[in-house]
């Protein structure tokens, strides 16, 4: 939302821009929706960026599933087809401009030193754009909200789906999108299966001071059985993109 956002600054002050949208094929449909408002809104068609695999096609063929250390997916599928995009299409100092805010500001600083020397700007803190304002001035372009947000997820990345999300998130998204987790789940076992016994999936449990690693369907049969409030909440995804 912060990157809708940004855009509709841009627009909204007359700015020269150019929107990109990195698609990892494993996007919400409701995703798309929200990008064609944004483009009839800003006048601006988004140029979108698709590498063709999705973030197990890449697990895969590295041979390594992503996790909170290491998410090749948003390397290859966002950084990678951007920096490329820009070195094709757009001069060295123009900058990249990324939809985070003041409190967010390590990030935009670790972007800044990963991106160097293009220079990284965050439009919502030039304008003084706070996270509060953003539903009404999505409402004042007549612009519906992307519905992951109105199911508690704190991103729109890869349909509620982050292998540097933890046990609250893929809970969120047993809940609300088992067609969602069911795809995933499937997605893990051929992946563990194709990469073979180096595979280790993403989910980490703490019991009693012991931590071990779940896969999606272990971690289904949990929430299955699962009592009320049984099973901590634990992190939410995900630092995608900005952090490469
Ligand atoms: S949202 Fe998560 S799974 Fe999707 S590309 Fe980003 S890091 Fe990878």
């Amino acid at each position: 939302m912060g990157s809708a956002i940004s855009a509709l600054m841009a627009y909204e002050y007359g700015l020269d821009f150019t929107l990109l949208f990195a698609d990892t094929l494993i996007e919400d449909e409701d995703l798309y929706r929200f990008c064609d408002d944004i483009e009839r809104v800003t006048e601006t068609k988004i140029v979108r960026l698709v590498d063709g695999r999705t973030p197990w096609d890449v697990y895969v063929d590295k041979r390594w599933i992503g996790n909170t250390k290491t998410a090749h997916c948003s390397t290859e599928l966002k950084t990678i087809p951007v920096r490329k995009w820009l070195d094709e299409n757009a001069l060295p100092d123009e900058p990249l401009v990324l939809g985070m805010d003041w409190s967010e500001m390590d990030r935009i600083e670790r972007a800044g030193g990963n991106w160097s020397p293009r220079p990284v700007v965050s439009l919502l803190n030039e304008f003084r754009v706070l996270r509060p304002e953003y539903d009404g001035i999505l409402k004042r372009f007549g612009i519906k909200k992307p519905r992951l947000y109105d199911q508690g997820y704190s991103h729109n990345n890869c349909s509620g789906f982050c292998c540097k999300a933890g046990l609250g998130q893929f809970k969120r998204l047993y809940r609300n999108s088992p067609d969602v987790y069911k795809y995933h789940e499937e997605q893990m076992e051929l992946a563990m299966a194709k990469i073979g016994p180096t595979a280790k999936p993403f989910l980490r449990k703490t019991d009693f001071g012991l931590t071990y690693y779940l896969t999606l369907k272990e971690y289904r049969l949990m929430l299955e059985a699962e009592q009320e409030g049984e099973i901590d909440d634990g992190a939410e995804g995900c630092g995608c993109f900005t952090d490469d």
